[in-house]
């Protein structure tokens, strides 16, 4: 059993939906939407599925469209017991930059949601990491910063604030010495296992349509950079979600 904490498995991004399901039916897979129309996908294939959770926010791409009603919206779905994050949200300021206060506001309406409702959230940050810092050090809510690209240095700081850093293809990637150096100066216990499927596919498949099935190669990586065997890497990650995430039920 493998736990992609991360992912978007979804009829938006897949033909084969089906197929994939599949596929994956040994895999647990934190499934996050990103807007109203995604977040309903996730919430009816958890509902559907056994080894499918949902995570469930408006991605900072989405914020021009975002009101108080779709907030109200999204407390409702938050009830739904298979909804264990929610996620993806955040800030990004290389995809828009002329609307940095709007986006910091919608993320911390997520947070105060996320503290009222006692659920962690998945964190996007993209050439924003300060601020993402500054605003979870304000609001201590306990994160997962999902993808993260930055310095080791910075990933101690999240650490210190109660977040866990999210690790997926990027590390297999030949240029990519930054989140290697992460991997290898974290604890293990600090680090949740994801794809992002269908981006992001790690090598030797880099440039393919991602999903969980991929992340074998994830996990050989991490355990060559920690001079560990996979088993122990897998197990230790996949309890890291399990106890990050409340998976209750879940082996
Ligand atoms: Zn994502």
């Amino acid at each position: 059993m493998i736990i992609d904490t991360h992912a978007h498995i979804y009829e938006s991004e897949y033909d084969n939906l089906d197929e994939i399901i599949l596929k994956l039916k040994n895999f647990i897979v934190i499934n996050n939407g990103i807007n109203e129309k995604t977040n309903k996908m996730v919430l009816e294939m958890a509902d559907t599925y056994n080894n499918f959770y949902a995570a469930i926010g408006y991605h900072p791409e989405n914020v021009d469209e975002i009101t108080d009603w779709d907030l109200e919206i999204l407390e409702e779905e938050l009830k739904n017991p298979k909804v264990v994050a929610i996620g993806e949200i955040g800030l990004d300021y290389h995809y828009c930059s002329d609307n940095k206060e709007k986006q910091k506001e919608l993320f911390i309406k997520q947070l105060e949601l996320a503290k009222k409702y006692n659920k962690p959230v998945i964190v996007h940050s993209r050439d924003a990491v300060e601020d993402t810092f500054n605003i979870l050090n304000e609001y201590r809510v306990r994160a997962d910063i999902h993808c993260f690209s930055s310095s080791t240095e910075m990933a101690e700081r999240f650490i210190k604030i109660g977040s866990l850093i999210g690790i997926g293809g990027t590390v297999t990637f030949k240029n990519n010495k930054k989140t290697v150096e992460v991997v290898k100066n974290l604890d293990l216990s600090k680090i949740l296992l994801e794809t992002d499927s269908p981006y992001l596919a790690p090598e030797p498949l880099r440039g393919t349509k991602n999903d969980s099935t991929n992340l074998k190669y994830v996990v050989k990586v991490i355990a060559d950079i920690k001079g560990l065997d996979e088993e122990t890497v897998l197990n230790k990650l996949n309890q890291n979600a399990i106890e990050f995430f409340d998976l209750k039920g879940v082996k």
